[in-house]
C-alpha cells in the first residue's frame, strides 16, 4: 500500500537528499515544501511587496502559481513560478536570509499548506520540510524528523552552494542556519518541531546511504 513519507528537521541536515533517494527507490513522488517558501519568497521580492502589506500578499497568493518541474536530463525536480523555472534563483543566500519571515506568514501557510495536502492526496508520496508531520500529513504513515551538529550542517550548505558559484563564508551560513531554525521553530503557526510520533534522526556520524536506509526500514515495516 503506498505511503506518505513525512520528513522534518532543522535546516540543512539532509533532508532533501535523503527524502529524493527514498522517493527513487520507491518510485514515490517527492516535494519539496521548503522550495515553495522560497518560490514565494522571491515573488514577494520581485513584486516589491512588503512582507507586512498583508493585503498586497492576500493578491499575491492568487497571482503565485507553484508547481514542480522533472529536469529532462538530470532528473532533477525544478521549482517553476508562475510557468518559469527558477531553481536556482531560490536556492541563493538572499532568498535564505528571508524565507523564514515569509513562511512565517499565517496567510502563506495557509495557501502552502493546502497545496502539499493536494499534492500528496494521491499516496506514494515523500515530503520534507518542518511541518509535514505535525500539520500537513499528521496522519502520515512514516514520520521522520532529522537533526545534526549545526557546524556539519553549514559545512554541507557551504558546498553546495560552492558547487553552483556561490561563495559563503561558513560563519554566514552557521548564523542563517541558527536564525532560521529560530524563527522556524518559534512561529505561532505551524511551528517546527518533532510529532510525538516522528522517529529521531541524526545525521551528524552518518553517510547518505545509511540515512536513506533508515528511513526505507521504516517504511517497509
Ligand atoms: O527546506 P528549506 O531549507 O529549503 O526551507 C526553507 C524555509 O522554508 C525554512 O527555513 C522555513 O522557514 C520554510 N519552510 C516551512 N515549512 C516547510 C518547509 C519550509 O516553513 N514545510
Amino acid at each position: 500500500k503506498p505511503l506518505v513519507i513525512a520528513i522534518d528537521g532543522y535546516s540543512s541536515c539532509g533532508k532533501s537528499t535523503t527524502a529524493k533517494a527514498v522517493a527513487a527507490a520507491l518510485h514515490y513522488a517527492y516535494v519539496d515544501t521548503g522550495a515553495m517558501y522560497r518560490g514565494v519568497t522571491l515573488y514577494l521580492l520581485e513584486a516589491g511587496i512588503a512582507f507586512d502589506d498583508m493585503a498586497a500578499i492576500e493578491q499575491a497568493l492568487h497571482d503565485i502559481h507553484i508547481s514542480f518541474k522533472r529536469h529532462r536530463t538530470t532528473g532533477r525536480n525544478e521549482l517553476c513560478l508562475n510557468g518559469k523555472i527558477r531553481e536556482d534563483d531560490i536556492r541563493q543566500m538572499r532568498i535564505s536570509n528571508l524565507v523564514s519571515e515569509v513562511s512565517g506568514i499565517p496567510m502563506v501557510r495557509h495557501a502552502m499548506v493546502a497545496q502539499q495536502q493536494r499534492m500528496g492526496r494521491k499516496r506514494g508520496v515523500v515530503m520534507d520540510g518542518r511541518d509535514i508531520g505535525t500539520t500537513v500529513f499528521p496522519d502520515a504513515e512514516v514520520k521522520v524528523f532529522m537533526t545534526a551538529e549545526v557546524e556539519i550542517r553549514a559545512r554541507r550548505r557551504q558546498e553546495e552552494l560552492a558547487a553552483k558559484g556561490e561563495h559563503v563564508e561558513l560563519v554566514d551560513i552557521i548564523e542563517n542556519l541558527r536564525k532560521r531554525d529560530y524563527l522556524d521553530s518559534t512561529r505561532t503557526e505551524s511551528p517546527l518541531r518533532r510529532a510525538a510520533d516522528a522517529v529521531l534522526l541524526d545525521t551528524t556520524h552518518i553517510t547518505i546511504s545509511e540515512q536513506v536506509d533508515f528511513v526505507l526500514d521504516r517504511a517497509s515495516s
